[in-house]
Parts: C-alpha cells; sequence; structure tokens
C-alpha cells in the first residue's frame, strides 16, 4: 500500500536526538497511526524486537528504513550502542513485535537509560491488548490492575491469585494458550467458580473471540478444545459487600491451613490478623 499522499500532510519529522516509542498493530495491520508510520518512515534507525515481524508491517506500506534487533536477550549490549546514535544526533524508533512497547515487552530499561542520559523520548500511542480487552468488556475500566503474565513460582503466583480474589478493582491477565486451563483451575480455587470473567482471543483479528460469564462457564466453554493463538484475561472486582464474605471464607481457609500445619488457633488468628489488618477476633471466631 502506498501511503506518501498521506504522509505529504503530515509535516512534522522526527527530530534528532529522540528516541520514538512507537506502538504497532496487535494483529490488525491497519490498527497503526499515520504519525507512527511518518516516524517508522523518516527516523535514522527502527530499533525492534524481531525484525522479521516489524518488517511485516514496513512492507505492507513500502516503508524502507535500517532495522536493529533490540530485544530481551541482547538489551544490555544494545542500550549503549543505542544511547550512543541518540547522542550522536540520530532519531530513533523503539517497536515491539505487537502492541506498546515495555508493556510486557522490551522497551523500559531502554527508556530509563535514555532518560538518565538526559535525552528526550516521545511515544507515539498505538493498540494494547490490555485496554483493547478491557474497553470490549463494560467491566469498571476507569481503575484497573494490571497484572502482565503471572510468575512461574507457584509461592508467587499464589500471592497474586490471593490478592485477584480480593481485588474490588478490574484485574487484566495476559496469559499463553496453553496454560489458560491451569491458570482457569487456579483462579477458580481462589475466586470460586461464580466469579465474572471475559476472556478474549485473538483480539482485532479475524478470528476474534469473546468468552464469559463466570469462571465455570469459560472453564466448560474450552475444555477438550486446542486453544490457540494470543489471550488477555479481565477478571472483575468484588463489591463491597460481597468481598466482606469472600474474604473471611479465603481467611476462614487459610486458618484451616495454619491450624492443620500444626499451629494453635490463637497463634493462627494472631498472625492472620496482622497479614490482613484484621481484628484478632474476627478471625478467631471464624474456627
Ligand atoms: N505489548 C503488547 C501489548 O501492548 O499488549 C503485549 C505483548 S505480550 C508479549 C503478548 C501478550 O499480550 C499475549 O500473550 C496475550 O496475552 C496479549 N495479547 C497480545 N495480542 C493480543 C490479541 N490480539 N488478543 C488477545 N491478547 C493479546
Amino acid at each position: 500500500m502506498n501511503i506518501d499522499s498521506l504522509f505529504s500532510h503530515i509535516d512534522q519529522k522526527p527530530e534528532s536526538g529522540i528516541l520514538y516509542i512507537v506502538g504497532t498493530p496487535i494483529g490488525n495491520l491497519y490498527d497503526i497511526s499515520l504519525r507512527a508510520l511518518n516516524t517508522l518512515k523518516n527516523v535514522s534507525l527502527v530499533a525492534c524486537e524481531d525484525t522479521r515481524q516489524t518488517k511485516k508491517i514496513m512492507n505492507k506500506y513500502s516503508i524502507k528504513n535500517n532495522l536493529i534487533s533490540f530485544n530481551m536477550h541482547n538489551s544490555i549490549k544494545k542500550i549503549p550502542i543505542i544511547i550512543n546514535q541518540l547522542k550522536k544526533g540520530d532519531s530513533i524508533a523503539l517497536v515491539s513485535d505487537a502492541g506498546m512497547p515495555s508493556i510486557c515487552d522490551p522497551g523500559e530499561n531502554l527508556v530509563r537509560e535514555v532518560k538518565l542520559n538526559k535525552l528526550k523520548t516521545i511515544c507515539i500511542p498505538g493498540p494494547c491488548a490490555a485496554l483493547t480487552a478491557l474497553v470490549s468488556s463494560g467491566l469498571e475500566s476507569s481503575k484497573f490492575i494490571f497484572e502482565g503474565f503471572l510468575p512461574k513460582k507457584q509461592n508467587e503466583r499464589n500471592k497474586i491469585l490471593f490478592d485477584i480474589s480480593k481485588n474490588t478493582k478490574t484485574t487484566i491477565i495476559y496469559e499463553s494458550p496453553h496454560r489458560i486451563n491451569k491458570f482457569l483451575v487456579e483462579l477458580k480455587n481462589f475466586c470460586g467458580g461464580e466469579r465474572e470473567i471475559q476472556l478474549y482471543r485473538e483480539l482485532t483479528k479475524k478470528f476474534e473471540e469473546h468468552m464469559g460469564n463466570n469462571i465455570n462457564e469459560v472453564i466448560e466453554n474450552i475444555k477438550d478444545k486446542e486453544i490457540i493463538g494470543e489471550i488477555t484475561v479481565l477478571i472483575r472486582g468484588i463489591n463491597h459487600s460481597k468481598n466482606q464474605d469472600i474474604n473471611l471464607i479465603i481467611l476462614k481457609n487459610e486458618l484451616n491451613e495454619l491450624i492443620n500445619a500444626g499451629l494453635n488457633l490463637s497463634s493462627a488468628s494472631k498472625y492472620l490478623a496482622k497479614k490482613n489488618g484484621v481484628p484478632k477476633n474476627i478471625i478467631y471466631n471464624l474456627y
């Protein structure tokens, strides 16, 4: 596609010595701004997570430019090189494979280093899977918690799952298709199967799919299916009155676990009271 005639209306050219953080599509190649394309075309250099991915969008819009790879594995080596180029007056665009750089993608370390070197950054915003799912959901969207990918270590995962079970705000999670079943079962263990969730698969792409209403239903929906593609999950926050009930159930379970592990009722209640900021007698009386 030749968009030179559209570019002719944009009078802004990238300025020297600036790192442009450029959002790119999360699937649909038409979801890119003219300003992003203009920048990719006119910077001195494009630093991209995977040059093959970035070439797809460059080719689509007949853009040619110098690409270098910048990813999790080579960032320590590449950051000083990029900083030097910026100091020499080059303008550089940073893109990830999809969506906004730095959001579960490489970028934040480079941006921090650019700022520490008193150089300038400008973000040219684009799509982000988390926000695309959020605004599609109708769940509370002005206040939310973004957890990205959950950690792999079980104790760290459990801590976050416990927090999610108590969150009053919408929580957004990124998950891979081969771990989604495990994640949903874990989520059910912490939140109960009735908790409202919405699962978004392949947003902005041809086979975009939305699934809801609650954890039980989504588990039922995907069981025995081969799930492929990219997934974002939203978990509804609990309202305050329900919050109280669910917290008490969770606390009761924790109390039982501690007592089964050998702690006496008084010590276990004292421990949980301190941990959760709840009066000890409330926990004591749960037993
Ligand atoms: N930087 C990206 C952004 O701005 O959303 C996120 C990159 S992260 C490495 C990739 C994860 O984002 C995927 O595993 C999936 O959880 C989520 N994701 C990306 N594209 C998606 C899409 N089209 N539909 C649903 N989720 C998506």
